[in-house]
């Protein structure tokens, strides 16, 4: 749907007096203003996940005056949750989360319109669900459903408010393959499940999310009233422990599987599967692989090692762990640059996109090179904490 389906139809006047003086701090900004609070009322987003990124999203929204709201949750209240999922309560422990939020959003602003759709998302029910919303708001925390939701909004043409969040480190974006980079031009693999921690198993500062939410609620609000900069191609990283803001320019990556010129994914596939790396890990036996411990031993031996990174040079310059960078996309065109005999470790960010070049590379007859196994994660992980993650 483009921004012009946002346009209010003229003529009558679509405020309660209740409503005039709810908005009126809004109807003071020249950004803003009453044609913009009509947008607003004409609007629909869907958050999908009520729980820490989509609480303090859907409270903004409700309170913005965003005249439909999804939510998107198959879950129940947990008393875990309450930690930072602030759109619910202590009494509402066992009901379910998208009749929890509602009624939170009917509290702050029952001039909303809340859908409420208390299923899992699935590649059989995702375009279904999405094709009436103008805008998503990706509140996750798995890889299936981030890159099933990534997938649909490609497909369907939609903007899709990206964030998460993991211990003390958040991230933000929006992608909009019509008019940048995708999450997938981001990241066109999933990390090895071993090397995905969620938020039970390694915690996550309650207020994090909330900031992190709030950021996306903010572009979402800006793309309906077509007004500032959107973080489109622009990854935004936060730290909440150095209280540091960083960025990230993101490219449109043209051999992306869903958003570039030849895309081989024009439909939802199985998420589950490709998440849980089954297909990735059959090449994988195929080259060899060094791990984390040995490359570390190997380099504090001094031993003579080539590395070589085959991420893209933003990626490189937000962290690396020394040597080369050729993006994996060029490697064909500069495999001259390197030595075919030299021990050669080549690494990216969770090994994925080295076994790539690393089986490319025995191809063209390189003799002694490896994958760095779970890539900068691992490293992160295992070696070095002081490493940032993304
Ligand atoms: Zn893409």
């Amino acid at each position: 749907m483009s921004l012009a389906s946002f346009r209010p139809s003229p003529g009558a006047d679509v405020f309660s007096a209740e409503e005039l003086q709810r908005y009126s701090r809004h109807f003071v900004l020249p950004e803003v203003g009453r044609s913009g609070q009509e947008k607003l009322k004409a609007a629909s987003v869907l958050v999908v996940g009520a729980g820490g990124l989509g609480s303090p999203a859907l409270l903004y929204l409700a309170a913005a005056g965003v005249g439909t709201i999804g939510i998107a949750d198959m879950d129940s209240v947990d008393a875990s949750n309450l930690q930072r999922q602030v759109v619910h309560t202590s009494d509402r422990i066992g009901r379910p989360k998208t009749a929890s939020a509602a009624e939170t959003l009917r509290g702050i602003n029952p001039n909303v319109v809340v859908k409420s759709h208390n299923e899992r998302l699935t590649s059989d029910n995702a375009l279904e669900i999405l094709r009436p919303y103008d805008v998503v708001i990706d509140g996750t925390d798995n890889f299936p459903t981030r890159y099933l939701l990534n997938d649909a909004c490609v497909l369907l043409g939609k903007p899709c408010m990206y964030g998460s969040v993991l211990r003390f480190e958040g991230q933000a974006s929006v992608f909009d393959a019509r008019r940048g980079p995708c999450y997938r031009c981001l990241f066109p693999e999933p990390p090895p499940p071993e090397l995905a921690p969620n938020c039970a198993e390694a915690g996550v500062l309650g207020v994090l999310p909330g900031i992190i939410g709030s950021i996306q609620a903010n572009e979402a609000i800006k793309i309906i009233l077509g007004v500032g900069d959107v973080l489109i191609g622009r990854l935004l990283l936060f730290d909440a422990l150095r209280m540091e803001f960083r960025e990230v320019t993101l490219r449109k990556d043209p051999g992306c599987p869903v958003c570039g010129k030849q895309p081989m994914i024009t439909t939802l596939i199985d998420y589950e599967a490709f998440c849980g790396s089954t297909t990735t890990r059959k090449d994988e036996h195929m080259i060899k692989e060094i791990t984390v411990e040995e490359l570390k031993r190997k380099m504090d031996e001094k031993a003579n090692i080539v590395l070589l990174d085959v991420r893209q040079q933003e990626e490189h310059e937000y962290v690396n762990i020394g040597g080369a960078l050729i993006p994996l996309n060029e490697l064909q065109g500069r495999l001259g640059e390197l030595d075919k005999n030299a021990e050669t470790v080549v690494y990216c960010r969770s090994g994925s996109r080295s076994a790539r070049a690393v089986a490319f590379m025995q191809q063209q007859g390189f003799s002694n090179v490896e994958n760095l196994r779970g890539g900068i994660l691992a490293w992160a992980e295992k070696i070095d904490p002081s490493k940032p993650r993304y």
